[in-house]
């Protein structure tokens, strides 16, 4: 087995603004790995969140030799031989997954949501993500994602109720509301919950900073909406943790390491009894075709990172008005 990696820049349609900064373009890193006349592709969306770069995954996955393994079929013992190689580093690892999953699926000339037993036409709807902005430019958005029935608004600012008044004058759609740890005190994220709940706010994401469980739990005895933990979460082992303050977890690839662990979060999840969100970083068709070959075993989907980008270099799940369409195609579902 070799692994090849290359740098892309993905550029954003819209400057893309949550409460920890700015951008304008994700410096996005893509794997492939040869073997026995087939390519797998994955994906590498680096997050500053989680201090990573395009530069820390060109090292990480620079230390990687597969020569020992026989082939991609060896998850468990690749994948763990990944882990000793560095704490962390998780979307550079989730790039090596992904792309053994891409070439397990297209050896077997079947589609992952096959191989893993689920029924495409559970797929659910993805939301499109609306950045904080102007009131002239979150109109603009607005209009632009008529077609979709479900929007995530990102609040965390000093301007949330504007937005959201904004947003509300123009549509019906339903609104989900990601404030990126950006509610400082529970008492700020209590008053600002219930209003949103005047509003008919689907739920809320991530209302506090990650490590504010004690102040989540408590917001979470005082309101009715469901509270999702994004960057409360990371991998499998900080589900415990964190089912007591939330009512359901957004998964990303990009922050557990891969499919494999998030098909182990998803089930772990619903065992303790929680929602699962399937999330996505800014990324090309590769990383969120990932994603959505899982997304029939979830509850919702923010899937929409390839359609916030007007450069994509793969062509993959089709978003058709927020419905994710699953194909036959094999692996991954990438037209190549
Ligand atoms: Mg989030």
């Amino acid at each position: 087995m070799i692994l090849r990696y290359e740098h892309i820049e993905l550029r954003l349609r819209h400057t893309f603004t949550i409460t920890r900064g700015s951008r304008d373009v994700a410096n996005n890193v893509i794997v492939r790995i040869d073997h026995d006349g087939i390519t797998g592709i994955g994906e590498a969306a680096p997050s500053g969140r989680y201090d990573e770069s395009p530069s820390t995954v060109a090292a990480f996955l620079s230390k990687i030799d597969l020569s020992r393994f026989r082939d991609p079929f060896g998850l468990e013992e690749i994948l763990r031989y990944v882990e000793t190689l560095g704490q962390g580093n998780f979307s550079a690892k989730a790039s090596v997954d992904i792309a053994l999953h891409d070439w397990i699926g297209k050896r077997l000339g079947i589609p992952l949501w096959r191989y893993w037993g689920l029924d495409d036409r559970r797929a659910p709807v993805t939301s499109l993500t609306i950045g904080i902005d102007t009131p002239e430019t979150i109109q603009q958005k607005v209009h632009e994602a008529s077609s979709y029935p479900i929007l995530k608004v990102k609040l965390g600012t000093a301007d949330d109720r504007d937005i959201i008044a904004t947003i509300r004058s123009i549509t019906k759609a339903t609104i989900r509301v990601d404030a990126n740890e950006g509610w400082r005190s529970r008492e700020e994220a209590l008053d600002k919950i219930l209003w949103l709940e005047s509003q008919g706010v689907e739920f809320v994401e991530q209302p506090m900073p990650a490590g504010c469980l004690e102040d989540i739990a408590w917001l979470r005895g005082k309101v009715h909406m469901p509270l999702v933990a994004d960057e409360s979460i990371s991998t499998l082992a900080d589900i415990y943790k964190v089912k007591d303050a939330f009512d359901g977890i957004n998964i990303k690839l990009m922050k557990c390491g891969g499919l494999r662990e998030a098909l182990k979060m998803i089930h772990a999840a619903k065992a303790a009894g929680m929602k699962v969100m399937l999330g996505c970083m800014i990324e090309s068709s590769v990383g969120i075709s990932a994603a959505a070959q899982l997304s029939p075993l979830a509850d919702y989907a923010d899937l929409d990172g390839n359609v916030l980008i007007v450069n994509d270099p793969f062509d993959g799940v089709r978003n058709d008005r927020g419905r994710l369409v699953l194909t036959d195609r094999a692996g991954l579902g990438l037209n190549s």
